[in-house]
C-alpha cells in the first residue's frame, strides 16, 4: 500500500534487520561489480547484493574489450588486471570456401589496448570486488537473493532479500537492477523487454591444447561447415570453442550423439580432430540460447536497470560485457553527484537511458544485419559458403575497414569516466 513500508515479504516471514545505503546494486556481474567500484571510489555508500555464494559459476564470457581496459587504466587498474593469467585476441580469421577472411583487426586501432583481454570472469569479478573493498563505503553481501522491491508512494526505496538466515531489508536512495538477462528487478518493476530471436544458438566447450598445436594469428579462428560455424578462441592453456547452429536444433544435435558432434567439429577444422577425443559427455558443453532484447524503459522512480537487465546483446562480436560495463561507467558519470546529494530525480535515470540506449540500438542493428546477411546464409546452406564480394571489397577501403573493429572495441561513442 502506498505510504506504508512493507516489512513482511510473505505472510510467514519476518525481516531480521533493516539497513540503508545510498545505492543498492542487485547483481555482482561485470556491470554491477564495476558500478559498485566506481561509486565507492567516489565515497558513495554502496551495497552490492549477489545471490550466489561465489563468482565461480558456469561460463559467461571472459572478454574485456579495449573500452573497458581504457577505463580501468584511467583508475590505475589496467596493469594489475594484466597480472592475472590471460590471453589476447585482436581479430578473427574466418575460413570461407574462397579463402580466409578477417572481418576486423583491433590491432589497427589507436588505443593503448588494441586487443580483447581474456580473463576468466570469476577472476575478473574477484579482482573488481577486491578493489572495491578498499573503500569503506562499499559492502558486498553474497547469498543475498533479492525477491522484492520496497515501494512507497510509487517510488522504489530499496529491496528485500533472502539470505541463508532469513529475510533482510536494504533501503536505498537508488536501487540498480544489474541482475542480468533474467532480471528479477525488471520483472518486479513490470518492465517488459522487446525481444528478437537471432537465428542461432551456441554450444560452448573446452578443447585441450596438445603438443605442437596449431597457431591462431589474432587469437580467434572461425570455421564454416554444412549449416554450422565453429569459433575457436586461443585461451593459452586450452581452446575455448563454440559451435554455432540454427536456433532450436539443440535437441536434434543431442539426439545425434556426442560422436556426431566430434565429427562435425573435425570436418570444419581438421586440425582439431585429435582434440575432440576429450569430448565424451554433454555435461562438458554449455548451451547459450541466443537472444537479443532491449527494454523500452530502463527506469522508474528510485530504480534503474542497466547491463543485460536492460538489453541482452547477441553474441556477434562478443560485446555483452563491454556494453554492460559501459552502462556502469555512464551511470557513474551521471548519478554520482545526485547520489552524493541524496536525491536522484527520475530525469537523472532517464539521462542514463538516453546516453546508453542509442549506442546499444546501433550495435544491435549491426548485429542483426550480420545475422541476416551472413550467419543465416551460413547456417541454412548445405554447400560451402563464399564471402559476399561486397564484404571483401569493404575491408579494402581504409576509411570503412576499421569501423566494425571500432564498434566492437568502443561502441559508436567512446566512453570515459568523468572525474569530478
Ligand atoms: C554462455 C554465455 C556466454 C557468453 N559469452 C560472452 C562473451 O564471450 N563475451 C561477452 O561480452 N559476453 C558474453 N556473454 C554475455 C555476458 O555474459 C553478459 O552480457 C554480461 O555478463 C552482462 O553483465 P551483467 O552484469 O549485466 O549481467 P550478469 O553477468 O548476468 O550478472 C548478473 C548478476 O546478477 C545476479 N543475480 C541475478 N538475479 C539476482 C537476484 N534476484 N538477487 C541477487 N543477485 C542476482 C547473478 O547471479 C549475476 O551474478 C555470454 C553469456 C552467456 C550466457
Amino acid at each position: 500500500m502506498a505510504g506504508i513500508p512493507n516489512l513482511v515479504p510473505s505472510t510467514h516471514e519476518t525481516i531480521l534487520d533493516s539497513q540503508s545505503t545510498a545505492c543498492c546494486i542487485v547483481g555482482a556481474g561485470p556491470c554491477g561489480a564495476m558500478l559498485a567500484l566506481l561509486l565507492a571510489r567516489r565515497g558513495i555508500s554502496v551495497t552490492l547484493l549477489e545471490m550466489h555464494k561465489d563468482f565461480d559459476r558456469e561460463f559467461r564470457g571472459d572478454t574485456i574489450h579495449p573500452a573497458i581496459l581504457e577505463v580501468l587504466d584511467q583508475i590505475g587498474l589496467a596493469a594489475s588486471l594484466h597480472e592475472i593469467p590471460h590471453s589476447k585476441a585482436s581479430g578473427p580469421t574466418l575460413q570461407f570456401a574462397d579463402g580466409a577472411f578477417q572481418p576486423f583487426d583491433l590491432g589497427r586501432l589507436k588505443t593503448r589496448f588494441p586487443y580483447i583481454l581474456m580473463v576468466p570472469q570469476s577472476r575478473f569479478l574477484e579482482f573488481i570486488t577486491k578493489e572495491a573493498e578498499k573503500y569503506p563505503s562499499f559492502r558486498l553481501v553474497m547469498r543475498a537473493n533479492v525477491k522484492k522491491l520496497v515501494e512507497e508512494d510509487e517510488v522504489v526505496r530499496g529491496v528485500h532479500y533472502l539470505g541463508p538466515d532469513g529475510w533482510h531489508e536494504l533501503r536505498a536512495t537508488l536501487t540498480v537492477g544489474a541482475d542480468g538477462r533474467f532480471s528479477q528487478l525488471r520483472q518486479l518493476a513490470g518492465i517488459e523487454p522487446i525481444k528478437t530471436a537471432p537465428p542461432m544458438d551456441v554450444l560452448w566447450f573446452r578443447l585441450p591444447r596438445l603438443p605442437n598445436d596449431m597457431e591462431v594469428p589474432g587469437g580467434v579462428l572461425g570455421g564454416i561447415g554444412r549449416g554450422r560455424m565453429l569459433i575457436v578462441l586461443d585461451r593459452a592453456d586450452y581452446w575455448q570453442t563454440g559451435l554455432v547452429f540454427p536456433k532450436g536444433q539443440y535437441q536434434h544435435l543431442r539426439a545425434q550423439g556426442i560422436e556426431a558432434l566430434r565429427r562435425t567439429i573435425s570436418e570444419i577444422e581438421p586440425r582439431l580432430a585429435k582434440h575432440t577425443e576429450s569430448l565424451t559427455d554433454w555435461q562438458q558443453l554449455s548451451l547459450l540460447s541466443v537472444e537479443a532484447s532491449r527494454c523500452p524503459r530502463w527506469h522508474k522512480p528510485g530504480l534503474l536497470l542497466i547491463g543485460d537487465a536492460a538489453h541482452v546483446m547477441s553474441p556477434v562480436g562478443g560485446v555483452g560485457i563491454n556494453y554492460a560495463i559501459q552502462d556502469a561507467v555512464v551511470a557513474t558519470n551521471i548519478l554520482a553527484s545526485p547520489l552524493k546529494a541524496g536525491v536522484v530525480a527520475e530525469s537523472d535515470l532517464a539521462e542514463v537511458q538516453r546516453k546508453r540506449e542509442w549506442p546499444t540500438r546501433v550495435v544491435q542493428a549491426l548485429q542483426s544485419f550480420l545475422q541476416k546477411n551472413l550467419i543465416q546464409r551460413v547456417l541454412t546452406s548445405q554447400k560451402p559458403v563464399r564471402v559476399p564480394w561486397q564484404l571483401r571489397a569493404l575491408v579494402h577501403i581504409p576509411v570503412v575497414r576499421d569501423l566494425p573493429g571500432r564498434l566492437i572495441a568502443f561502441g559508436p561513442l567512446r566512453v570515459h569516466l568523468l572525474e569530478t
